[in-house]
């Protein structure tokens, strides 16, 4: 009768080395107490998601409070679904936020004593360990075809009995060792099969670092652990990759929560601690026609990617305090008490975690946006703007570089003081907002009737545009171009307070605050502008008058 070990030498005749040399050479890390090795491990298969980042985040997060180490791995096992140059454009968009791993994969180069840190370069790591768990009589060749497959899926849903490749319904399990080897000399193709002990009427008992303890029903599959095409399972290649990694904390989807009780065989199959879990949630969205709560979606919601908030310009900072929020319920209270402390000093909690899906929110990220980009001063927001728009608008570029000291006095007004003004929430709202500054752009904008209030007569507009014009001064400060203001508007009919015009308006064309907004439309050709005496200023004279007389050309 042949032994396990003369079927792993068959299977594996090249494979030397053993699971001894392995520990060997991977030794255990040298870290100070508490220090946590965490990792980010994302298939090549296309964009950055969101939840992806958000699942890179924590992990270096708990790496950095730590004093750990946070690594980049590649899971490019499935080959049929990897998108070729993807790995690199992820390691990219990720130090975007700055999240740059100390080691592992970086796209055209590796680094690091623990790797490779590309699964499809560990085949033969991979295949050590296994022929160690066909030593042991763990593992075994298994010869089912496809349709042998698809034929015992049609009789477990005939019995109602779980599906699966388990207990009695595992043929392959049940060949001797003699049988098997037969089976391979024939030349019969096969996978390798991880052979479990576990019964799924049993519970084991498994801690998640969010959630606590957990209830699950112990593992009985026999799960494919090495692929015909010689390449190992997520399942199989996690236990691996994290045990010889070092790794101590997997933080992952929560989607991965009912494949514990595989993983934990597995460690235990090899004598192999396993690392603490923490299973993140997962973010939702509420469907805009169900209303309901539903994983945010590669095809539905274009939040889905991250290259959505970086092509709209959402500032960074931004983008992560706005994750952390979603991680962590007391993340916001920290914020308002340490407004200008670096995140560095806000530890992340598992306890503080929320255990429903996370739900997406927009128009929150956009409140959270606006107050990171008000408190820029203007030469960050002037970088960081010209940075975004070099590689997502070109217009934009035009508009700073034509006059970048210009572009600065613009977006500072009511920039760099204590209560700073929240105008921009992405930095594809600033040209919008700003563009009437250029002559071109105010000429264009005149195509279209200009938006005064409706209910001011022509005849008071014109006569108003007239004697500002006519009495321009621009060589005062702000109060005193105010009162100027409110007594030009007293002249043509509009009230000096708000509550005189409320109490009698048929006696009044409106009050001042109208007649300064029938010159900001007439300067800015919107009703909503920035601050129109640091626009007037900005502007100068000349300008100022020129189009006071293009708006009165275009009043019939
Ligand atoms: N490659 C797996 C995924 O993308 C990784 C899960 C894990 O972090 O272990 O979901």
């Amino acid at each position: 009768m042949a032994t396990n070990k003369e079927l792993a030498d068959l299977i594996f005749p090249d494979i030397k080395e053993t699971v001894k040399d392995l520990e060997k050479r991977f030794p255990p890390r040298k870290l100070k107490p508490g220090a946590e090795v965490t990792r980010f491990a994302p298939s090549p298969t296309g964009f950055l998601h969101t939840g992806s980042l958000f699942t890179a985040l924590i992990a270096y997060k708990f790496a950095r409070q730590t004093d750990g180490i946070y690594f980049f791995r590649l899971e490019d096992t499935d080959q049929k679904r990897e998108i070729k140059g993807t790995g690199l454009d992820l390691v990219n968009q990720l130090a975007n936020f700055d999240i740059i791993s100390s080691e592992g994969y970086f796209g055209d180069y590796e680094k690091g004593e623990y790797g490779p840190y590309t699964q499809s370069k560990r085949a033969d790591i991979y295949k050590i360990v296994i022929k160690e768990l066909i030593k042991k009589g763990r593992a075994y060749p298994c010869f089912c075809t496809k349709e042998d497959l698809e034929q015992l899926r049609l009789v477990q849903e005939a019995n109602k009995v779980i599906p699966g490749y388990y207990g009695e319904y595992a043929k392959c399990r049940h060949y001797s060792v003699d049988e098997a080897i037969e089976l391979i000399k024939s030349g019969k193709p096969y996978v390798i099969r991880f052979k479990s002990k576990g019964n799924h009427l049993n519970h084991i008992r498994v801690h998640d670092e969010i959630r606590g303890d957990m209830d699950l029903s112990q593992n009985d599959q026999d799960i494919v652990i090495l692929k015909s095409d010689g390449l190992p399972t997520y399942h199989f290649a996690h236990l691996v990759d994290d045990h010889f990694m070092g790794t101590t904390l997997v933080t992952r989807g929560e989607e991965w929560i009912s494949s514990l009780p595989i993983h934990i065989e597995l460690f235990e199959s090899m004598g192999f601690k396993p690392p603490k879990y923490a299973h993140l949630p997962v973010i939702m969205v509420n469907d805009k026609e169900t209303g309901n709560k539903r994983k945010l979606s590669k095809r539905k919601d274009k939040e889905a990617a991250v290259s959505f908030f970086l092509e709209e310009g959402y500032p960074k900072l931004g983008i992560i305090e706005y994750l952390y929020t979603i991680a962590n319920s007391n993340f916001e209270a920290w914020l308002m008490e340490n407004p200008n402390t670096s995140l560095d000093e806000f530890k992340l909690d598992f306890n503080k975690f929320s255990l429903d899906g996370a739900l997406f929110d927009l128009p929150k990220l956009a409140f959270i946006s606006k107050e990171v980009l008000s408190h820029l001063n203007k030469d960050e927001f002037t970088a960081q703007c010209l940075a975004w728009a070099k590689q997502y608008s070109p217009e934009t570029t035009k508009f700073i570089e034509n006059d970048i000291d210009r572009f600065k006095k613009i977006i500072n007004i009511e920039r760099e003081q204590e209560k700073p003004r929240k105008d921009y929430e992405k930095f594809s709202d600033v040209l919008p907002k700003i563009r009437f500054f250029d002559k071109d752009a105010y000429d264009q904008a005149l195509n279209q009737p200009l938006p005064y209030n409706e209910f001011i007569s022509k005849e008071v507009i014109k006569a108003l545009l007239i004697e500002y014009r006519d009495h321009l001064n621009l060589d005062c400060d702000e109060q005193t171009w105010f009162n100027d203001m409110k007594a030009l508007g007293k002249k043509h009919g509009f009230a000096d307070d708000r509550k005189v015009y409320k109490k009698d308006p048929q006696s009044y064309n409106g009050w001042y605050a109208d007649c300064i907004a029938i010159i900001r439309v007439t300067i800015c050709a919107s009703t909503n502008a920035p601050k129109l005496y640091d626009v007037l200023q900005i502007l100068g004279k000349e300008e100022i008058i020129r189009r006071v007389n293009l708006a009165l050309s275009k009043i019939q």
